[in-house]
This record gives C-alpha cells, structure tokens and sequence, in this order.
C-alpha cells in the first residue's frame, strides 16, 4: 500500500452530525469487468454504498484496487475493454446507469462531478480560465445569459478562495495548488449533489494539500455535496472525511466511521494498513503489509487477501466472504464476522 501519510499526529476527523435525512447517492452491486488479451479482469465486484447529503467519504486502497474504476464507473466513463457489467448509481430518485447518453451528459456536473487525477495539467493552456468554465457551464444552461455564466464562474472561483481575476488568467500563471483549485471550482459550477475528487492533492506539497483539501471541505459545506475522496494519504483523510472506505481487489472489505476505522479497525487488511501509518508512539517502527496486492486476472481463491492475513482461517483459501453489516452499521467483508450480522 502507497501510504504516503507522514503526519506523526494524526487526529481523526470528528464526524459531523449528519442530519437523518435520506441517502443522496446510493450505489447498489455495481460491477466491472476489463475483457482483456490475457482474460478477464473483475475491476469491480458488487460494490455496494450509500451517502447522504454533506457526508465525505474517503476511498482507500492499493494501487489497482478498483477505486478510480468505481469513480469512473459513477460517471459512466469506463472505456472499453472495460465494462459495466451491473449495478445501479441512484442520484436522488435518478439512476445513471438507466439514462441515456443525452441524459448522462446533463448529469454530469448538474447531479455528479469528477475530478479526475491529475485534473489540473488538464487545463486548456491556449483558453483562459474564464472561457474554459463558461464553456462548462453553457453546455448545461445553454440559455443563461452571459453575465449570468460570468457572475456564476467568478462565484465559484471566489467560493475556493481564488481572486475572481482569476477568471482571465491562463493555467501557466498559475501554481499547482491554484490550478487544482479552478478545477474544483468547474466541479461546483452547478452545485452538483455529489462530488468524486481522485487525488485531488497527488503532485502538491504538503502546505498545499492541506489547503485543497480545506477548499474541498468549505465548499462541501457551501452547497451540502457528499463527496467521495479517493486516495493514499489515510492522515490527510482522517481530518477531512466522516467515514472511511477500504476497498481490496475490487472489492469494498470494510466501511467505517473514520474515528472507528482509526480506532478499531475490523478487517485484517484495514487493520494492516492502520498498523503501517507512523504516530508519535511508534516513531521509526514501520510495519509493511507481507506480499504485493494480487493481479486481478488472477485473483486467489476465497478470500483474496488470504496470501498475505494473518488472521486467515482454512475456509479462507475456499470460500469467498460476503459484506457483513455489524451492529452501528460498518460493513467488513471477512469470515472472522461470520454471523455477527
Ligand atoms: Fe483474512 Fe480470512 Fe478475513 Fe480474508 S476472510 S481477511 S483471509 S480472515
């Protein structure tokens, strides 16, 4: 695992009362399957969650584990080989993967935004600013008025603390930070009720990974979004989200509340990961996870992280766990909670 977390105190994030309200997004078995040369490659295996309106989410896992396949898979932009195979993305009442290619578009932005990696050095750099965030909005409300797109623009780019002269400049008179920034700003030009960052902060330096991920929480809190933060640095995620998401070979392995994931992490692998980050206590004692996350073409059988638990029972070469939702509501999929439902 790529933890890159080098904060020695890491204090988690103390959940905000969410209000009870209903979910705002609730993926349900979404699968995907990559149908490659060598085989096929199951990206995402009934991966199943839900939000609500103001939650954040942090997504972690190894390189390959399928968290950049979900957020794509969100947004209907897997390519081919890949393929979405199942599963169903409501939006509110609205599932995306029922609309169609008109409708998805509309969606994207208006119901959901991404951010994808490496977002900023996918900036126009011959457009200014401006011009790139008018043309995001006008595909979507063809009819506003100009001043209307420009007051809008300018708006958001003041809502992630950029100065509204911003709005003229081109990319390269910008510094990373500020670049990441304007693409948040895109994101929420059209007060999108979800929104997916995928390492918003890889390629900044620690001062300003901070600060983009303060933007993110203003603006969260600016227009009630529940966003879904996809990443290495469990630290920087322990004081921003309220709940924290393991996934492992394409498969969600445990969902928690960010206090519970720190303080009494239930799976094997999530304990793992926790055991590898740093603190005051262990200073200089770094304990790795043994052998390497397993290709997807071929996965173990059973459980797949049975080659490298150290809690691994004989049925776990066999038989493959099922979710399990504990009592308080984290899921862990593993047999050590067979039953506990
Ligand atoms: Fe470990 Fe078995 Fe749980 Fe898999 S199912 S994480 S091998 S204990």
């Amino acid at each position: 695992m790529n933890v890159t977390l080098v904060h020695s105190a890491v204090q988690p994030h103390v959940p905000m009362s969410i209000a009870a309200a209903e979910p705002v997004l609730r993926v349900r078995n979404l699968e995907v399957t990559y149908y490659t040369d060598s085989g096929r490659a199951k990206a995402l295996d009934n991966v199943s969650f839900s939000l609500k309106a103001g939650e954040k989410l942090g997504m972690v896992g190894e390189s390959g584990s399928g968290k950049s396949t979900l957020a794509l898979a969100m947004m209907r932009m897997i390519k081919p080989p890949g393929r979405i195979e199942g599963g169903q993305v409501l939006v509110g009442d609205t599932d995306l993967m029922a609309l169609d290619q008109e409708g998805m578009r509309k969606a994207r932005l208006s119901r959901i935004a991404y951010i994808p990696q490496g977002a900023m050095n996918s900036l126009n750099p011959v457009m200014r600013i401006g011009a790139q965030m008018i043309d995001a909005v006008r595909s979507h409300l063809p009819d506003e008025p100009k001043p209307a797109v420009e007051a809008r623009c300018k708006r958001a780019l003041q809502s992630v603390d950029l100065d509204a002269g911003v709005f003229r400049m081109y990319a390269h008179e910008l510094s990373g930070g500020m670049k990441q920034r304007v693409c948040i700003a895109i994101g929420i030009l059209l007060d999108p009720d979800v929104i997916i960052a995928d390492e918003p902060t890889s390629a900044l330096d620690v001062v300003t990974q901070r600060q983009v991920m303060e933007t993110i929480d203003n603006v969260q809190k600016a227009i009630n979004a529940a966003v879904i933060l996809i990443g290495h640095d469990m630290g920087l995620m322990a004081q921003f989200v309220d709940r924290v998401a393991v996934m492992y070979a394409g498969r969600l392995v445990e969902m928690s509340s960010v206090r519970e994931m720190f303080t009494d992490p239930k799976h094997p692998y999530s304990r793992a990961l926790i055991r590898s980050l740093p603190s005051l206590d262990n200073k200089g004692v770094f304990q790795g996870i043994p052998g390497l996350a397993p290709s997807l073409l071929r996965l173990p059988t059973g459980c797949a992280f049975h080659p490298r638990c150290d809690s691994a029972m004989p049925e776990c070469s066999t038989a493959r766990p099922e979710a399990q939702i504990l009592p308080g509501g984290r899921s862990v999929t593993c047999h050590l909670f067979d039953g506990e439902a």
